[in-house]
């Protein structure tokens, strides 16, 4: 197993909700902690919907995770020993997020950063896009399009809400491909929050 030694880089999963971000990042921690290689996961606290203390895909899989509020909390959370270093839900991070990852790259480190793109409107939504440039590997995720099982590439919020982060439930969220994408639909969503069916996932 090639192991960092002086030399750290940074990857980025990035796509739309469902696109199994989560998943792959899942995996590529897990064949580096099966490689006994020292593997640290964090998520933002802010996102708690399954569980503190791990990351877990809309398939249920899941890996141990150490929840930061802010991009420095997780610098100041990485050991020295760590080789691997991975993010989930990147775009809840400051734009400090890019530094911090840079930082553990020239340390030597494997970065492994795991994020929405774009928000709903289709925005980019940072600090994804400026990782993704400042990044030797980013992969883009697509999902099944909800409508119609096309290339799924945005993230449709069916439900009203003006704030940014509704944070994710099959219920409030679509992937949606090119065609079937609405701005119309995301300006105007036909549901109030209260009435989509939520789920715990
Ligand atoms: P992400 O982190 O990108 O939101 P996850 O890794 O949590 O995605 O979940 C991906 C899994 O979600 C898929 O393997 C599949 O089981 C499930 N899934 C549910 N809806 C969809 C969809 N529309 N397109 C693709 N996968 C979906
Ligand atoms: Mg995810
Ligand atoms: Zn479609």
């Amino acid at each position: 197993m090639f192991r960092p030694t002086s030399h750290g880089w940074i990857e980025v999963i990035c796509g739309p909700m469902f696109s199994g971000k989560s998943e792959e990042l899942i995996r590529r921690v897990t064949r580096s902690r099966i490689a006994r290689v020292p593997v640290q996961t964090f998520k933002p606290s802010l996102d708690v919907r399954f569980s503190n203390g791990e990351v877990v895909s809309h398939s249920l899989m899941k890996v141990e995770a150490i929840p930061v509020s802010s991009a420095a909390e997780l610098l100041r959370a990485v050991e020295d020993a760590t080789a691997v270093v991975g993010i989930d839900e990147g775009q809840f991070f400051d734009m400090e997020l890019v530094a911090v990852a840079e930082r553990l790259a020239d340390a030597g480190k494997q970065v492994i950063v795991a994020g929405l793109d774009t928000d709903y409107l289709r925005r980019p939504f940072e600090p994804i896009p400026t990782l993704c440039g400042r990044a030797e590997f980013v992969t883009k995720m697509l999902a099944v399009c909800h409508r119609c099982g096309g290339p799924g590439l945005f993230t449709q919020r069916i439900v009203r809400s003006d704030a940014l982060v509704v944070l994710g439930a099959e219920g409030a969220y679509e992937a949606r491909c090119r065609a079937c994408y609405s701005s119309e639909e995301a300006e105007q969503p036909t549901l109030e929050l209260a009435e989509a069916s939520w789920s715990e996932r």
